[in-house]
């Protein structure tokens, strides 16, 4: 049993991106703040992310980099707490940072500098954090709510959930925010994995196999979503940002579209290399790794010297090229998956206060909540800004 006072204003279940965010918030606000994590350390996601460097936002953020049932419930945080305030924060704690491509934002050293940035804003603002602290139950009785853990029993006007989603369960991920929303009659939509590699059956994963390590520039698309960024061949399947991107829009029975030449059109290039003779091996060589041109005649060959082609027989190939259809099997699952799609339904909670409009009291910040980013710090981003919106209303 701790020494931990039992009553408090507010009480945040998960100290992650968005607990600590909160918890901060909330302090500066003169309450009084318990987080509890039922994690040895706190924000393990956060250690981990971005291999190790924590990809925290990005320099563009808008509506449009986020997936939600309702596509305006993440405008208002967003708007109000832009990545240039996160910026401003972390400047102010003289974060060594830089910008990568697609103005992806992250530390140059390490991410755990960013942990202690947000644990040093909890304690100056007097939030208090437990980890190692397991939750068993949460009651509702008098308007007061009632944290039954591992380290005794807490009681506060005001909970609020910031227990993430279900991806990465070895760094603890849970469900729990989930169960909390269900036992108060709050609807949850059905999640699955998100930002996650594809895999394949049969042929095609021994071919994708046999290619392990290799990275494409290329458009990847299903249905109307598609994304210019890098493939990687692994040996369980397909990877990399434009495989994890296109992965959040894919379900099962679904194909994926690869253009493997974007920029280019490939049609006129071929007719242009049956009118010179040139052979095709080494005119995808200039685009290509040799050992993905070699694979690539191989599954789909055609006459090295393409003047006995006709227009159609041209048109077909660069067809294959540029919109290579692949049928993945199914996801690599919540183990390899950044985020988790779904969650708590948004049209049961205020978009300015994070509040459910059912239960008085109690609060969905973060992603356990049915929003998703793009890869890109998006999804820190949104943890931040709900974490803000959430800790002002408090
Ligand atoms: C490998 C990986 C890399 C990623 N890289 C990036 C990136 O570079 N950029 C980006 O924007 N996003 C990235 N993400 C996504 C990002 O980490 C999450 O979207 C973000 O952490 C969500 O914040 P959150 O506060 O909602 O949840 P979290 O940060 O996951 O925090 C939830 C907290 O709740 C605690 N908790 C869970 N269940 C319980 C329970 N039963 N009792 C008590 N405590 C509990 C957990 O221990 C955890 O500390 C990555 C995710 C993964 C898995």
């Amino acid at each position: 049993m701790s020494n931990t006072p039992q009553k408090w204003d507010v009480i945040i279940i998960g100290a992650g991106a968005s607990g600590l965010m909160c918890a901060a918030t909330a302090g500066y606000q003169n309450k009084s703040v318990l987080v509890i994590d039922h994690a040895p350390k706190a924000a393990a996601k956060i250690r981990i992310s971005g291999g190790g460097k924590c990809n925290f936002t990005n320099i563009e953020v808008t509506p449009n980099h986020f997936i939600c049932q309702n596509p305006h419930f993440v405008k208002s945080a967003l708007s109000r707490y832009p990545s240039s305030a996160f910026i401003e924060l972390v400047e102010r704690h003289g974060l060594d940072f830089e910008e990568r491509e697609l103005g992806k934002l992250f530390c140059k050293q390490r991410a755990s500098d960013l942990i202690q940035i947000l644990r040093t804003e909890c304690d100056w603002a007097g939030a208090e954090v437990l980890t190692h602290c397991d939750l068993s139950q949460v009651e509702f009785i008098n308007n007061q709510y009632r944290i039954h853990t591992s380290q005794g029993c807490f009681t506060a006007d005001k909970l609020v959930v910031a227990t993430g989603a279900l991806s990465f369960p070895k760094l603890k991920a849970t469900g729990v925010g989930y169960d909390i929303a269900k036992q108060f009659d709050i609807n949850v939509i059905a999640t699955s994995p998100g930002l996650v590699p594809l895999v394949f059956e049969g042929k095609w994963q021994e071919r994708i196999s046999a290619l392990s390590g290799l990275a494409l520039e290329v458009n990847v698309s299903c249905e109307t979503h598609a994304f210019n960024e890098a493939i990687l061949f692994t040996h369980n399947g397909l990877s990399g940002p434009g495989i994890l991107q296109i992965s959040n829009y894919w379900q099962r029975g679904k194909t994926i579209q690869i253009d493997l030449l974007p920029g280019l059109v490939v049609l006129d290039e071929l007719k242009a290399l049956k009118k010179s003779g040139q052979s095709i091996q080494k005119w995808l060589n200039q685009y290509w790794p040799k050992r993905f041109t070699q694979a690539w005649l191989e599954w789909f060959p055609i006459e090295n010297q393409l003047s006995n082609l006709t227009d159609e027989a041209l048109a077909d190939y660069a067809e294959h090229i540029q919109n290579w259809t692949l049928y993945p099997s199914d996801t690599a699952g919540y183990d390899k998956a950044e985020v988790t799609l779904g969650g708590v339904d948004t049209d049961e909670v205020s978009s300015k206060t994070f509040e459910s409009k059912k239960q008085p009291g109690l609060f969905f910040i973060g992603e356990v909540l049915d929003v998703t980013g793009h890869l890109g710090g998006y999804n820190f981003q949104w943890a931040w800004a709900s974490a803000v919106a959430c800790g002002l209303s408090l």
